[in-house]
């Protein structure tokens, strides 16, 4: 059996966890919260991070410290996770979906200047499969309309953006806010798990009172105040120390996972390019401005029946491979309220895109097993 996920232990996850628990302090921002905060703001350049209990979670402060109100209207792209319009749609946002590029997942920026009107106030892209958007163009949009950018991080740790001046920046480093999950499908995992980045000052201070319940806490314990109570509203935003534990664990062991992710990437990508034609996929595309961080591996089929053909043939081999989101601008929740704008690439990657098993712990034998489904007749 080849499963499309699986969760692995790479270095001293259990050790750290034990270790938490014996130090007699488990609830959250401990001395494993605080290693994993420092390793982020110093090896990608991130302003504040802070983790939460999930990307959820991150996107939800996001959309409380952006100060989304009833009516304000969030610009994100169909083709997401429901998380990243339900944050919105929680403080009372409207939902204006925009479409895919017609050759990639991500948000056609060509499609959202039109959509801009007096009421919007953020632009929330999403890096699909960890791949940038073209984030100086999403900047200069909101630099000339005043939007907040708040970037979908959640599948682009380690990736990066390389900008029109030649220089490489990390992804989640740019938008004012931005949110990575750690949940068990992504590449560094703690089961569930997130961090919120908060690159803009004007948020620092809130940020940490909202994640802390609406509480000063956090700076009464770094001495800047002598007694803490409530100040603002919140929620428990913060991880337990045995989250952050098994986190600091993988992060210590980050540049191998991700080496060895990228390789299986390059591996698939070298085995199945030279069948694409022949099977009728398209292979995944990355932009120049645009690094991979060997987050998934996806292909496209020209048609549903084709992708659901194949899908069958990889479960005769015990083979599992799945389609990933439904656009959202046509979801039993939201299809009422959306405005009736057809978004033709999004439901064309709702119905043809396919990611294959893609792991920490996957072998090039088993990416073999898998390319040989295509062979077959
Ligand atoms: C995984 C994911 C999320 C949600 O992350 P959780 O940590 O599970 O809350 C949000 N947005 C995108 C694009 C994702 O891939």
């Amino acid at each position: 059996m080849i499963p499309f996920n699986k969760p692995f232990l790479i270095g001293s996850e259990l050790k750290y966890i034990e270790e938490a628990v014996k130090s007699g302090k488990i609830s959250g921002n401990g001395k494993y919260t605080q290693l994993c905060h420092q390793f982020f703001e110093q090896k990608y350049g991130f302003g504040r991070c802070l983790l939460t209990t999930s990307c959820t979670d991150a996107l939800e402060m996001a959309a409380i410290l952006a100060d989304i109100k009833e009516g304000d209207e969030v610009i994100i792209p169909s083709y997401t996770f429901v998380s990243t319009a339900l944050a919105f749609v929680r403080q009372g946002a409207k939902i204006v979906f925009a479409d895919s590029y017609s050759d990639n997942p991500n948000i056609d920026l060509d499609s959202i200047e039109v959509l801009i009107t007096s009421k919007t106030k953020a632009i929330v892209p999403v890096h699909y499969a960890g791949v940038a958007c073209d984030m100086d163009k999403i900047m200069e949009l909101a630099n000339k309309y005043h939007l907040l950018v708040i970037e979908d991080a959640a599948q682009a740790i380690d990736s990066f953006y390389i900008g029109k001046d030649g220089i490489k920046k990390a992804l989640g480093s740019i938008g004012h806010l931005a949110a990575f999950s750690f949940h068990e499908t992504k590449n560094i995992i703690s089961g569930e798990g997130g961090m919120i980045v908060i690159n803009d000052e004007r948020f620092t201070d809130r940020a940490e009172i909202i994640w802390e319940k609406g509480t000063n806490r956090t700076q009464f314990f770094r001495g800047e105040i002598d007694k803490y109570g409530w100040v603002d509203i919140g929620s428990s935003f913060l991880p337990s120390e045995v989250i952050a534990a098994f986190l600091w664990g993988q992060l210590e062991n980050l540049d191998i996972i991700q080496k060895k992710r990228k390789l299986l990437w390059e591996y698939y990508y070298q085995q199945l390019n030279p069948l694409a034609n022949l099977c009728g996929i398209k292979m995944p595309q990355i932009p120049d401005y645009a690094t991979n961080n060997g987050h998934m591996f996806y292909i496209q089929f020209a048609t549903l029946e084709e992708r659901t053909k194949y899908i069958e043939r990889f479960k005769k081999q015990d083979i599992l491979s799945v389609f990933h989101y439904i656009s959202l601008h046509s979801s039993p929740y939201y299809s009422l309220k959306h405005d009736g704008r057809v978004l033709p690439n999004s439901d064309k990657f709702t119905d043809t895109l396919l990611r294959l098993p893609m792991y920490y712990e996957l072998s090039e034998t088993e990416i073999d097993a898998i390319v040989n489904c295509f062979l077959e007749k």
